[in-house]
């Protein structure tokens, strides 16, 4: 049976044990509502530990004030199931806010110039309310390891930053996107979406083809990219652009051409969901 950890203390406790029997612990912290997206990390997981521990956590602090908090769709007992088959020996969950911001809380880890790109502009606290949790995800679960993916790939890069840059002794591996079969990402928040919306979501993952196969066949520069990946997503009525961008993978700064392996990243709201993806962009 899956071993469920609600509290701060014990899980730590049950990490030093782990530590000192001389198991390798792999994290995966998610906020729940899980999917093949996430199952596909637990299962990397697996490849770098012996105690794979899922976190799930509606982080409070990575929400705006108009941000989907409250309605962010849960499903525990569900999740505690699909993780157990994936190969997780135990879920941490803490039971409620305080738990991980007790009352006077006010500290917060920020960094300079990641979060000032693509979903960072839009939604200004979100990376230090991620920087944040994963700090404390790693003091708490004390991973050898921890997988996040790449469809966040935004927030895999602040991680990775962060791991380096304030010694965290942590292991930050990138998985691949999952996709259902009509090549949207999976995501927790498809459920926000209708019928209908669902159908038009497909323009994200088509903008993105639509764009690889572009660079494939010679065309470089990034207006003309993102000018036609704008008009195919335009046709669906309730698709709302948030950004399109072509960026260096690395340092998210912009480009004009397109003449190395380079990321395309965009965020569209359909409905109540706001949806992002990415890919690579990589010339022949
Ligand atoms: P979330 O629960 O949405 O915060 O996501 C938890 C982790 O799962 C993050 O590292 C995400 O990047 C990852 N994830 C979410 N959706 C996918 C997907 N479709 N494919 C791969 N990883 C995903």
């Amino acid at each position: 049976m899956i071993r469920v950890i609600h509290n701060v203390a014990e899980m730590q406790r049950f990490a030093d044990e782990a530590r000192r029997d001389d198991k390798a612990i792999a994290l995966v912290p998610t906020m729940g509502f899980l999917h093949e997206g996430h199952l596909s990390l637990i299962r990397e997981a697996k490849q770098h530990g012996s105690e794979i521990v899922v976190s799930i956590f509606v982080n409070p602090t990575q929400f705006g004030p108009d941000e989907d908090l409250s309605a962010y769709p849960r499903a525990f007992e569900m999740d505690c199931q699909m993780a157990e088959s994936a190969g997780a020996t135990v879920i941490f969950s803490p039971d409620s806010n305080e738990e991980m911001y007790p009352e006077g809380y006010q500290t917060y880890v920020k960094l300079e110039e990641l979060p000032n790109h693509l979903c960072g502009l839009s939604r200004p606290v979100h990376f230090r309310g991620v920087a944040t949790v994963v700090t404390k995800l790693f003091n708490i679960v004390k991973p050898h390891a921890a997988v996040f993916g790449k469809k966040d790939f935004q927030q895999l890069l602040v991680i990775r930053r962060m791991a380096r840059d304030l010694n965290f002794d942590v292991k930050v591996i990138g998985a691949p996107i999952v996709r259902e079969p009509d090549g949207l990402a999976m995501s927790s928040r498809n459920a926000y979406l209708s019928q209908d919306q669902r159908k038009q979501a497909t323009c994200l993952n088509q903008a993105l083809r639509q764009a690889a196969e572009q660079v494939k066949s010679g065309v470089t520069k990034v207006g003309d990219l993102v000018n036609a990946a704008a008009a195919l997503i335009r046709e669906q009525p309730e698709a709302e652009i948030d950004y399109i961008e072509i960026r260096d993978p690395e340092t998210l700064e912009p480009v004009s051409i397109v003449d190395r392996p380079i990321l395309m990243a965009l965020a569209v709201k359909i409905g109540k969901a706001r949806l992002i993806d990415n890919m690579m962009l990589e010339p022949t």
